[in-house]
């Protein structure tokens, strides 16, 4: 066998573009790799959990496609350091709801559509990560850019047969789990004009005001509070959801899923037991039951932006970065969203041709992505109970 000699320099230039090549703009070196390693074992003070609500992979290219390009860095989202993907399914069907998706991460069960961490056939059920959070003392907070007393965010805080319970859902944030932040939409849910499905009503958020919780309305307010040291925090930033991102003009009082974020942050880093937090950017899933790719894309980069909030929180110093295990798991695809177009390279902010099997959910598996220790347990091929499991064993809880 003969054995071409190649010239040294030739194989130093391989080298030097094979190196460029896998690098690539923005994708994570080999010291994250090791970084990796060294905390895998380290203690979890912290857990954040960020759901990006029915937002399918495609979802995450469409808007990457718009920020930087086809062939530019990734979202902050992409640099988590473990990826993996998870089953949706729920407990009497193939294509979930939000209630039973969010409940299965926060309960560690399948439940049946509509269902809240709750069996309507009278089984027992377990208590939430938030709950298990808050009796180790720990801070706990939810924040969402629907109503606050939505599915996903109700999951971690409340037990109900019916998600459209939603001011019930609120009295027991209040009454029961109460975690020391909740900020997002849904004044209307907290005194309703008349009881929801469950029959109840009356003005909880004069009840949380009594149990001391800071009631606050715009960003400038929220910003207030943190500056006054408060200590629990009740942001109800619209009657409904927030208004979408595309939507929104230049000063609006409203914060970004971002802003609500940090505020969680700062409020919850003086716990000194760690703390919960869930974040929801609720509605790509909007976007995507109205096929609205301009929309779509809006909302997802409006969740990314919170990501990169929560990774420079991370990043900004060794003890947090060693002690956080940051979770992001969409809990169903919605719409078939596909990419059909365009028949050649697209440019920043252009929209991606977008095609649509449906205007509601689809039964597709979704991507989990993860870092911080424990998270390895997240790179695989995953039921979303899964992830329940893993946030409490993080928890110590196993
Ligand atoms: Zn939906």
């Amino acid at each position: 066998m003969i054995v071409a000699k190649r010239p040294l320099i030739m194989m130093a230039a391989t080298a030097a573009l094979l190196g460029a090549v896998l690098s690539g703009p923005g994708y994570p070196s080999g010291k994250g790799r090791r970084d990796r390693h060294e905390i895998r074992n380290r203690e979890v003070r912290n857990i954040i959990f960020m759901v990006p609500d029915g937002m399918g992979l495609a979802d995450v290219t469409a808007a990457r496609i718009f920020r930087n390009g086809i062939d530019g860095p990734p979202l902050h989202l992409e640099t988590l350091e473990e990826i993996g993907y998870q089953r949706t399914y729920s407990a009497n069907s193939a294509i979930t709801d939000s209630a039973p998706a969010a409940s299965a991460w926060a309960c560690g069960e399948k439940f049946n559509n509509g269902e809240i961490c709750f069996h309507g056939d009278g089984r027992p059920y377990l208590p939430s990560i938030l709950e298990l959070a808050k009796r180790k003392k720990m801070g706990t907070g939810l924040v969402a850019t629907s109503t606050i007393t939505h599915a996903t965010p109700a999951a971690f805080g409340a037990h109900v047969a019916n998600r459209n319970c939603e001011t019930e859902i609120a009295r027991q944030y209040i009454e029961v789990s109460k975690p020391d932040v909740i900020l997002g939409g849904g004044m209307k849910k907290f005194n309703p004009p008349s009881p929801d499905l469950c029959g109840t009503g009356g003005d909880i958020a004069a009840k949380a005001k009594q149990d001391g919780y800071s009631i606050v309305r715009t960003r400038d307010q929220m910003n207030s509070a943190l500056d006054a040291g408060e200590t629990k925090l009740l942001g109800l930033f619209a009657p409904e959801g927030m208004t979408p991102e595309i939507l929104r003009a230049d000063g609006t009082a409203e914060p970004h899923l971002k802003d609500m974020t940090v505020a969680a942050l700062t409020m919850l880093e003086k716990h000194r037991k760690g703390f919960f937090l869930m974040v929801e950017g609720s509605q790509v899933d909007w976007a995507n039951h109205a096929n609205d790719v301009k929309y779509q894309v809006g909302e997802t980069l409006a969740f990314d932006d919170a990501v990169k909030a929560v990774l420079d929180w991370i990043d900004s110093t060794p003890e947090r970065r060693n002690h956080t295990l940051l979770i992001i798991a969409p809990d169903h695809e919605t719409g078939g969203f596909a990419i059909n177009g365009p028949n050649r390279i697209p440019q920043p902010g252009e929209c991606v041709t977008a095609g649509w099997t449906s205007g509601n959910h689809t039964g597709t598996d979704v991507p989990v992505w993860a870092q911080g220790p424990g998270s390895e347990a997240v790179g695989r091929a995953l039921e979303n109970t899964d992830l329940y499991r893993i946030m409490r064993e993080a928890l110590g809880e196993l």
